[in-house]
């Protein structure tokens, strides 16, 4: 029996125990994943009990995924790259830091067909997800990325970032950013291989989703759309990207692919990420 905790605050909403549970379930791993309440500042106090306590390693969301670095004896690339960690294993009492949120997303577009190199993708949203994501396709050889945000500076800052590291990771991505506008939207889609819905317009629990879709009017018809959000599992922007005949993917799979490959990391063993995808999508 492996356990596992998953740490943040709140963390009551955390759909990492199933998620995981999905996983270890499709691998007939015996698990206990539980959330565990860990307020800012708290990390020291809960790293000694989790040392003691057994469990090969924890999950982390808001807001200790940047806190917990200095905790860590190694961090993996990613990691590095975003300056945040979702996942740590526990080796012989020494925390070792991950991070699959971005590789998550990467793993579920593959397994869609979708491949990020050579492609010119449109990003819509300008949040930490947004800004993981952006950086990871520059650095996996996106022909273009353009970031388009209500908040167009904050669209500039992640074409900063990527900016600062453009010799450090032979970047040759060309990086664009703008506004929110209907004639910005319609002018950087109508040309582009992927669409990403990367702001939280039509989840639930939300009362605000996209006034006017009809940008994607002129998209060309091989534009692949897909959403980070997954519930509902078919929100209003990719309804209306499959009646105008596009292929779409929503954020389930970026969702289970994360948590795919932090298993991976825990159990120390190379699985077969594609069947356990098929199985725990399901
Ligand atoms: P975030 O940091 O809060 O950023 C949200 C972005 O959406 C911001 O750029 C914001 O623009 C924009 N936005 C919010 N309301 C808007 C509105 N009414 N009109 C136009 N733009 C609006 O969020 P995040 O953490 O990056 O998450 C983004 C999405 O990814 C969420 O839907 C979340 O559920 C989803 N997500 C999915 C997964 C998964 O595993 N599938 C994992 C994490 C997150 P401003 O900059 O102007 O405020």
């Amino acid at each position: 029996m492996i356990k596992l905790n998953v740490i943040g605050d709140p963390v009551m909403h955390s759909k990492s125990p199933i998620v995981h549970g999905k996983v270890m379930n499709a691998l007939g791993v015996e698990y206990e994943y539980d959330r565990v309440l860990v307020k800012k500042g708290g990390l020291a106090e809960y790293i000694k009990n989790a040392v003691s306590s057994g469990i090969i390693g924890f999950n982390l969301t808001m807001p200790h995924k940047t806190d917990i670095i200095p905790f860590l004896k190694e961090i993996d690339n990613d990691a590095k790259l975003f300056g945040a960690v979702n996942t740590v294993k526990i080796k012989d009492g020494e925390l070792y830091g991950y991070n699959t949120d971005a590789g998550g997303l990467v793993l579920s577009l593959a397994e869609n067909g979708f491949d990020v190199k050579n492609k010119d993708i449109v990003i819509l949203g300008a949040g930490g997800v947004s800004s993981t994501i952006a950086v990871k396709f520059a650095v996996m050889g996106a022909k273009s990325i353009t970031i388009l945000n209500r908040t167009p500076e904050k669209a500039e800052n992640i074409y900063n970032i990527i900016e600062s590291i453009r010799d450090k990771f032979n970047i040759a991505s060309n990086v664009k950013f703008g506004d929110f506008k209907i004639d910005t939207l319609k002018h950087y889609t109508k040309d582009c291989d992927m669409l990403l819905n990367a702001t939280p317009l039509g989840m639930t629990g939300v009362d605000l989703d996209y006034e006017d879709l009809s940008f994607m009017d002129t998209m060309r018809g091989d534009t692949f759309v897909a959403d980070l959000i997954y519930s509902p599992a078919k929100t209003r922007f990719l309804e209306y990207a499959e009646q105008l005949s596009h292929k779409i993917m929503n954020g389930y799979g970026m969702l289970i692919g994360q948590a795919i490959l932090a298993d991976e990391i825990y159990l120390d063993r190379k699985l077969d990420v594609s069947e356990l995808y098929t199985k725990a999508t399901v």
